[in-house]
């Protein structure tokens, strides 16, 4: 029996909630195809400052290089608290400080609309009805984040600048990282830049279509960020996967983020080059929900299905995951986010549990 570490880091807000709601899940899983994961979990965010005065603890990243993938919930408290010391920085210190522990250098966003949740969707109903599962795919650790930042005075007048800067080999990795995702896909990736103005960008394309020549199974298109940002809105279902840089990608996996029509149901991962990720809800902690059992866990389930797949390489584990979170919203299963009206409103644990029952391991991948 093939098994796992995961370092479980459930953090603040809903994060636990949801968090409580999945592991179950993932032994069902484990159960069905003869996998078993052992979790140990560690403190992260708010909640590891009140034990340890520091929001990303020795002992949480000691746990997190033992594990084969890190399962995190979510950190951050209520907007009206922010000052205080256990929220003040909260985010930077514990998730951007394991980014950078961990050299996770892809950022992986997929949006999925539901034709089940077709009501809460901004879409037409016409382009739900297509078929929307896109992945955008972020570089994370270079760009004008990185660069010079400089404010200075000249003649009475400030001038600001942000550098901006990419090397071929933080473009190359994260190429390479979006062609393997895509032939695990439909094997068409879109690479978006601003080729037409920046440096950055035209080096970008150069070495998306070098690195490209080693992958001739995945088509590759380039598209302009301008137009990548329309034909989000306008034509949605044209997209697989969406390669990026850092400030591009951090926009339009915003934009895409807003198709679904809840946070509650966005997953997310964070890679390095040797396949190590986190993988967490889109979404943050959720304040105004928090404690009341009703936040949604299909965000952190395809979480862990994300980490299923991608860390472990189990496409079959993962599909069933995948597939049971449609099943349960088949069948009716809403949770206050996503309720409209139609099919009954569940608690986090009751969705998490309609979505249990429906793990098989019969059926092939979902593609809606
Ligand atoms: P948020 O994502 O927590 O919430 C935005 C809205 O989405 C809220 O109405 C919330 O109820 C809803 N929502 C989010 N997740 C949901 C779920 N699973 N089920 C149902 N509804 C859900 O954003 P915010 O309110 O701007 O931020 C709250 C805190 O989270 C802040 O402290 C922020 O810094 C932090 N944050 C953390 C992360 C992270 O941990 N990666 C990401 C973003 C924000």
């Amino acid at each position: 029996m093939e098994h796992k570490k995961i370092a479980v880091l459930s953090g603040d807000g809903v994060g636990p909630e949801v968090m409580a709601a999945t592991l179950p899940v993932l032994e069902r899983v484990g159960e069905l195809f003869g996998r078993s994961f052992a979790f140990t979990s560690a403190l992260v965010g708010g909640a590891a400052f009140d034990e340890y005065g520091e929001h990303l603890p020795q002992e949480t990243i000691e746990v997190c290089r033992r594990s084969d993938a890190i399962l995190f919930g979510s950190v951050g408290g209520p907007l009206a608290e922010s000052d205080l010391p256990k929220w003040k920085g909260c985010e930077t210190r514990s998730i951007l400080a394991l980014r950078k522990t961990f050299g996770l250098a892809a950022n992986f966003r997929p949006a999925t609309v539901y034709p089940q949740l077709e009501a809460i969707s901004p879409l037409k109903r016409e382009l739900v009805h297509q078929g929307i599962d896109l992945l955008i795919i972020r570089e994370l650790q270079g760009d004008v984040y990185f660069g010079e930042h400089t404010l200075r005075e000249e003649g009475g007048k400030r001038i600001a600048r942000d550098t901006c800067e990419y090397s071929e080999d933080q473009i190359a990795l994260v190429a390479h990282v979006a062609f393997q995702a895509a032939q695990k896909r439909r094997s068409r990736v879109t690479s978006v830049d601003k080729a037409n103005v920046l440096h950055t960008s035209k080096l970008w394309r150069d070495v998306v279509r070098e690195v490209h020549k080693g992958y001739p199974d995945v088509e590759l298109e380039d598209m302009l960020v301008d137009n990548c940002a329309l034909q989000l809105v306008k034509d949605p279902s044209r997209f697989d996967i969406i390669v990026t840089s850092n400030l591009f990608g951090d926009i339009l996996s915003d934009l895409a983020a807003g198709l679904p029509g809840s946070l509650g149901v966005m997953p997310s991962a964070s890679l390095n080059a040797q396949g190590f990720g986190l993988f967490e809800p889109s979404g943050g902690s959720a304040p105004d929900i928090a404690g009341k059992g009703i936040a949604n866990p299909i965000a952190q389930i395809l979480s862990a299905s994300m980490m299923v797949r991608f860390a472990f390489g189990w496409s079959d584990e993962a599909d069933a995951m995948d597939r049971a979170v449609v099943h349960a919203l088949e069948d009716g299963a809403r949770t206050a986010d996503i309720f409209s009206g139609e099919g009954r409103c569940v608690s986090t644990a009751e969705m998490a549990d309609a979505i249990s029952r429906r793990l098989s391991t019969k059926g092939g991948g979902v593609r809606i």
